[in-house]
């Protein structure tokens, strides 16, 4: 029997930045994101029959063709009419470490493993570029979760430019387990409230662009300098989920109040991180954070800022 193990790498948002209203409905976005080796291990077997079979660890995480990583192989099966004839189906299992419904891409990460395990388990010989443009159809993390490493994200979040990454720092990342925030309803609440200062032509929203890569964020990460990276992070989605969730709010205080180069809420939240230039700085800082808030529900991780997105296991 066929099996392919693959790692597939959370992501944090350094900068997230809305700058705009789009046709399709999504929003105009600049984002600098980075991997973090917080990372499910996706499996995909070849099985007998000709379906798409997922099994996972995790409560939460629906088995049904609304899964993100179902629905991978199922694009695959679309765009190749033929292929479970030839090979059967697959079991995808799912063993999940990265937090769900946590603005860490978990579900993005899946997806992207199960293209990449399934290009190899069917023998498709799809170029990187192909593989993007069929993730870009499942979600706008898709594309950067397959490559991973850091990037300047545009678009609705799918166009890509990688840039030289940053593999030394560290980041503790917080959530409170039973909290998770709605990824449309961050966007619309800031639609709502901040609409006025979105830009609508092309000229304003390149300049907008232009802005960011030459602003603080990409020149810290260019200089490699964490404590400029901590200083430049900014995720203007917290101007809408920080007064409608206290707790993350306070949990955000808290853990910037502790220290380390910086403290951002990622993507629509509610996971909240700290960037530290050492594993005993990000272990101390963990520690600080656990005694100061004593909640059983919080959970916290030590993560390493990692060059891949999804990685093939031996
Ligand atoms: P994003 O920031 O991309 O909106 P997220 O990181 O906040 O996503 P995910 O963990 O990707 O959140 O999952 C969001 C929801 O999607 C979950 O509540 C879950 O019901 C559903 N889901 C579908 N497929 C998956 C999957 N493979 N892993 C986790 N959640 C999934």
């Amino acid at each position: 029997m066929r099996l392919y193990s693959l790692l597939a790498a959370a992501k944090i948002n350094l900068y997230l930045e809305i700058i705009g209203d789009r046709p399709d409905g999504f929003h105009e976005l600049v984002m600098v994101m980075q991997s973090v080796d917080l990372a499910d291990r996706v499996t995909v077997r070849s099985l007998g029959p000709e379906t798409i079979r997922i099994r996972c660890d995790h409560p939460e995480v629906p088995t049904d063709g609304s899964n993100l990583a179902y629905r991978a192989a199922a694009l695959l099966v679309e765009e190749f009419p033929n292929i479970m004839a030839k090979y059967g189906g697959v079991e995808i299992t799912i063993e999940k470490h990265i937090p769900v419904g946590a603005g860490l891409a978990g579900g993005s990460a899946n997806a992207a493993a199960v293209l990449v395990g399934l290009d190899l388990l069917w023998d498709l010989g799809l170029t990187q570029l192909e593989l993007q443009t069929l993730g870009a159809r499942l979600g706008s993390d898709v594309p950067f979760s397959l490559v991973g490493g850091t990037a300047i994200a545009t678009g609705r979040g799918e166009q890509l430019d990688f840039l030289y990454g940053l593999d030394g720092l560290w980041v503790l990342l917080a959530k409170y387990r039973q909290l998770s925030v709605s990824t449309p309803w961050a966007y619309q609440g800031y639609r709502q409230q901040f609409s006025h200062t979105y830009v609508s032509d092309d000229v304003s929203r390149q300049a907008r662009q232009a802005r960011v890569r030459s602003g603080a964020m990409v020149t810290a990460l260019g200089r490699q300098d964490g404590h400029q990276i901590g200083q430049a992070l900014q995720n203007d989605l917290e101007n809408v989920v920080l007064p409608a969730y206290p707790q993350v709010d306070r949990l955000r205080q808290v853990m910037a109040e502790m220290g380390g180069l910086g403290t951002l809420m990622s993507g629509s939240g509610p996971t909240v991180f700290t960037l530290a230039a050492t594993l005993e700085e990000a272990e101390t800082l963990k520690h600080q954070v656990s005694e100061r808030l004593a909640d059983t529900d919080l959970e916290l991780w030590v993560a390493r800022f990692t060059p891949t997105g999804v990685r093939l296991m031996d």
